[in-house]
């Protein structure tokens, strides 16, 4: 089966008990048993459920692996992989992540005694140079959020060939990217963003094709209960049946949209791994098969100017997240990387001047006129930026 069908078949045959062509929400906590320890499979929805193990099914084909686990938000799956590993042990993460990822390493499992070093991971020899003999784990993020820079899977597996690679896909979704077949060993998604792609459910998976990891995983998942709704579970498959079509949209809107503002005086600098202006195109060209639909920018000018832009725009929603059809606009900052500290954000390039896009998939031209009379409606630049 390819992408796209498995999108739509895979852990989704007709219903076994009444023939529903499409799997219905089981929405129940119990099951009753024939006699004791004599059931179908399930026997308590936090630890099985046929509408959450059918979305599992086909989020884990997605990856092209055999398992999958999924939870109820991103951090929900992130927090399961972090949680399979034990005091002292240590992480070397990408440092320019979500905000929300650094928030549960730095504040949670920091005070459980993890360890964490957050480097620049364009260069696979200082990772190498990083590792520890407690070093358990290493943590991608690729593309970045919100700064969009790549990091090689293949060339950070191979560097630590004996340490768990895990990579969160969220920006990439697996129609661009597929991180097991680079030589990760999961795949964690918070599947809020582009696999549920309507802004309308909460949710996250973690996706392996290792039996052992995922048994651990799946342990995590039933002993710690961070586990999606049957109605969450369902509105996500939904979601994902059309994740090729929306992804193939989304790209061809944003390679639009980075391209009108790199064309423009006023803007100061666009990140979007399709352009060849992007210091990591090849890399890009290699390792995805499309570009995805986020799209970083600086405008010239103060941070108010980049507030007043953002409040300007017509069909760009000022808010938080990404993935879904409508258009986007969030400054990051302030909003979803709040949680870093200044000087830590400054650091990376993401400075109170970035703001960053979700391209929707309305038709161009709406959303380039929306773009361009946002920016013409701005007081001109004085003197230079
Ligand atoms: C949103 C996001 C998360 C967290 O997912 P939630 O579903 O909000 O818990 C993790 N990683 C990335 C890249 C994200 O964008």
């Amino acid at each position: 089966m390819k992408f796209s069908t498995k999108a739509i078949h895979a852990g989704q045959g007709a219903d076994p008990a009444t023939g529903a062509t499409i799997v219905p929400i089981y929405q129940t906590s119990t099951y009753t048993q024939e006699a004791v320890g004599v059931h179908k499979g399930f026997d308590y929805s936090r630890t099985a459920n046929p509408t959450r193990r059918a979305l599992e099914t086909q989020l884990a084909a997605l990856e092209n692996a055999r398992f999958g686990c999924a939870f109820s938000s991103g951090v929900a799956a992130t927090a399961a992989v972090v949680g399979l590993l034990s005091s002292g042990d240590h992480v070397i993460v990408s440092d320019d992540l979500y905000g929300g990822t650094y928030r549960l390493f730095s504040n949670v499992f920091g005070r459980y005694g993890l360890q964490f070093t957050y480097m620049d991971m364009t260069d696979p020899e200082a990772v190498r140079k990083a590792l520890r003999p407690s070093t358990k784990m290493i943590w991608i993020e690729t593309p970045t959020n919100p700064m969009l820079t790549l990091v090689d899977i293949r060339a950070i597996a191979n560097a630590a060939p004996d340490l768990i690679i895990a990579v969160d896909n969220t920006f990439a979704t697996p129609y661009f990217q597929q991180p097991l077949e680079l030589g990760a060993d999961v795949v964690v998604h918070s599947t809020t963003k582009y696999i549920g792609g309507h802004s309308d459910v909460v949710g996250g998976a973690a996706i392996t094709d290792d039996k052992d990891l995922y048994e651990a995983i799946k342990f995590q998942q039933n002993s710690a209960g961070g586990v999606p709704g049957p109605h969450d579970a369902w509105l996500t498959m939904r979601g994902a049946k059309t994740l090729a079509l929306r992804m193939r949209e989304h790209e061809r809107n944003a390679m639009a949209v980075a391209q009108f503002l790199e064309a423009r005086t006023d803007v100061d600098r666009v990140y979007y791994p399709g352009l060849a202006s992007h210091p990591q195109h090849e890399l890009a060209k290699r390792q995805m098969t499309g570009f995805g639909g986020m799209v970083s920018f600086t405008l010239k000018g103060d941070d108010a100017r980049a507030l007043a832009f953002a409040n300007t725009l017509k069909y760009f929603s000022l808010a938080e997240s990404l993935g879904g059809v409508e258009s986007l606009i969030c400054h990051p900052a302030r909003m979803t990387h709040g949680s870093i500290p200044k000087e830590e954000r400054e650091r990376r390039g993401l400075t109170d001047r970035l703001l960053r896009l979700s391209v929707g998939i309305e038709d161009i031209s709406d959303l380039i006129g929306d773009l361009q009379s946002a920016l013409e409606a701005q007081q001109p630049l004085t003197a230079p930026a």
